[in-house]
C-alpha cells in the first residue's frame, strides 16, 4: 500500500508513523513536517519514503543535509507540500494542524486516494467542497478524529435515516469545574494540561476552551450530514466513550476505548478490516464508573458559537476557524486573555455577518481561502481594540 503522511512529525503524525513502521507492506510516498527536519528525515529514512517536504523554505538546506545519501528527495515550501499530494498514493493521512491542512487533503482526493482525515479544519472550513470532491473522484474520506471514527463505526451496517441523534463527548478539559471568575485569569500553562489525551499544543488548548469540541460538532454535521439539532455534546471526564449514536427505536450505541489515537488511525488504515492494534484494552472494573454532565454554555461559549456556525453554514465555518486560530495565536503569545478568545471569535463573526459572503454556499477552495484571510484580518484588527 502506497502511503503519504501530511504532518508526519506531529502528535497524530507520530502515532501514524508508529503503526506504519510495524507493517511490512507499506511503500511510503511523501512525508511532510515543519521545522523539526531532523525527525522528518529520520522518519523518511526509516520508511524509505520517496520525498520529505518541510513547510518552511528556510529549512530546506537542513532537510537536504539530513537526507544526504538516503535516496529520499527533499523539498520545501507551501507549494511543494501541496504538490506532494499529487504523488500517487492509496492512503493519505491528513494531520497538519489548522487551515493549512485543507489544500493538501483536497489535492489528495483529486487523485482518488483514501483520505484519513485528522485535520478537522478541512471539514469545518470546506465541508461541502471536500465531500463533493471525494464523490467526484470516487475517493473516500475516513474520519480519524476519535469521536468521528466512533460515530462512523457505530453506523456500520445501519441506515443513517434511522439515526435520531449523535452525542459527542468532551472531557471538559482542565477547566471543567472552574468558575467564570477563575476562568478570566486562566493561564497558558493551565490550558496546556489535558487530563486524558496527549496531543499537539494547539488542540490541547482548544480542548481546554472546548473550541476543539466546537470544531467537532461542525465536523459531525459536515461529514455525516446530520442536522444541528441532532448533534449534542456531553461532558464525560473519563474520555472512555468516544461517541454515541441514538436510533429511532431508542437504542444508543456507544463506542468505548482507551484514549489512544492509534485506534482511530489504525481503523482508518485497515478499513474495512479490523486489524490487531497495539492499544491498551479497557479494564472496566478498574475504571469503575463513567460520568456525564451537561456542558455549561456560559463558561464554555465555544459550543454556543458552534451552534450558530452550524446553522449559518456557507463560509461561516472558515471564518469561525480562522478567527479561532488568530485568537489562539494571541493567547499563546500572551496578548489575549483566555475568555477573550471566545469574545474575539464572536465579534469577528458578528462583524463579517454584515457581509453577505459569510453565508454564501461554498463552491471553490479560493472563496474559502479568501474568507479565511478576511476573517484573520478582521480578528487581528479587533484584537488591537480589545487590548
Ligand atoms: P501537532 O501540532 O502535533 O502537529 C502538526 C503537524 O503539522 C506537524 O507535523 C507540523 O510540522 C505540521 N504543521 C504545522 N503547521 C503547519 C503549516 N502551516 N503547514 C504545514 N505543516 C504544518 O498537531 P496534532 O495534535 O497532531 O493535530 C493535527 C491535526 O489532527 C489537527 O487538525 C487536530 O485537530 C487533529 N486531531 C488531533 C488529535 C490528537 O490527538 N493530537 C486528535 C484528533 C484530531
Ligand atoms: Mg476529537
Amino acid at each position: 500500500m502506497r502511503v503519504s503522511v501530511f504532518g508526519a512529525t506531529g502528535s497524530i503524525g507520530e502515532s501514524t508513523f508508529d503503526l506504519l513502521a510495524r507493517r511490512d507492506d507499506i511503500q511510503a510516498v511523501a512525508l511532510t513536517g515543519g521545522r523539526n527536519v531532523a525527525r522528518l528525515a529520520e522518519q523518511a529514512r526509516s520508511l524509505g519514503a520517496e520525498i520529505a517536504v518541510t513547510a518552511h523554505d528556510d529549512c530546506y538546506a537542513a532537510l537536504k543535509e539530513a537526507l544526504a545519501g538516503s535516496g529520499v528527495e527533499a523539498a520545501a515550501g507551501t507549494q511543494a507540500l501541496i504538490d506532494a499530494a499529487d504523488r500517487p498514493a492509496d492512503w493519505v493521512m491528513s494531520a497538519i494542524v489548522g487551515a493549512a491542512g485543507l489544500a493538501p487533503g483536497f489535492r489528495a482526493l483529486a487523485q482518488g486516494a483514501t483520505l484519513a482525515l485528522a485535520n478537522k479544519e478541512s471539514l469545518v472550513t470546506a465541508g461541502p467542497l471536500m465531500m463533493a470532491e471525494a464523490a467526484r473522484h470516487d475517493a473516500r474520506i475516513l474520519p480519524v478524529d476519535s469521536e468521528h471514527s466512533a460515530v462512523f463505526q457505530a453506523l456500520v451496517g445501519e441506515d443513517t435515516g434511522a439515526v435520531e441523534r449523535v452525542i459527542i463527548p468532551a472531557s471538559g478539559g482542565p477547566f471543567r469545574d472552574w468558575s467564570l471568575e477563575r476562568l478570566e485569569h486562566a493561564t497558558l500553562a493551565e490550558a496546556m494540561t489535558h487530563p486524558n489525551w496527549s496531543m499537539g499544543q494547539r488542540i490541547t488548548i482548544d480542548s481546554a476552551s472546548l473550541f476543539n469540541k466546537a470544531l467537532e460538532l461542525i465536523e459531525t454535521r459536515e461529514f455525516f450530514g446530520f442536522e444541528p439539532d441532532q448533534i449534542e455534546a456531553v461532558i464525560h471526564p473519563q474520555s472512555i466513550i468516544h461517541a454515541l449514536v441514538g436510533f429511532r427505536d431508542g437504542a444508543l450505541m456507544a463506542h468505548l476505548g482507551a484514549p489512544d489515537m492509534r485506534h482511530a488511525i489504525g481503523y482508518a488504515l485497515n478499513w474495512p478490516d479490523r486489524a490487531k492494534l497495539p492499544v491498551a484494552r479497557l479494564d472496566l472494573a478498574a475504571i469503575g464508573a463513567l460520568q456525564f454532565e451537561a456542558p455549561d454554555p456560559v463558561r464554555f461559549p465555544a459550543l454556543r458559537l458552534a451552534r450558530a456556525v452550524m446553522e449559518m453554514r456557507g463560509h461561516a465555518g472558515a471564518a469561525f476557524n480562522a478567527a479561532k486560530e488568530v485568537a489562539l495565536d494571541e493567547f499563546i503569545a500572551g496578548r489575549l486573555r483566555y475568555l477573550d478568545m471566545a469574545r474575539l471569535v464572536e465579534r469577528t463573526i458578528d462583524q463579517l455577518l454584515t457581509d453577505s459572503c459569510l453565508t454564501a454556499p461554498v463552491t471553490t477552495l479560493e472563496t474559502v481561502q479568501a474568507m479565511d484571510q478576511m476573517a484573520r484580518e478582521a480578528a487581528r484588527t479587533l484584537v488591537l481594540r480589545m487590548a
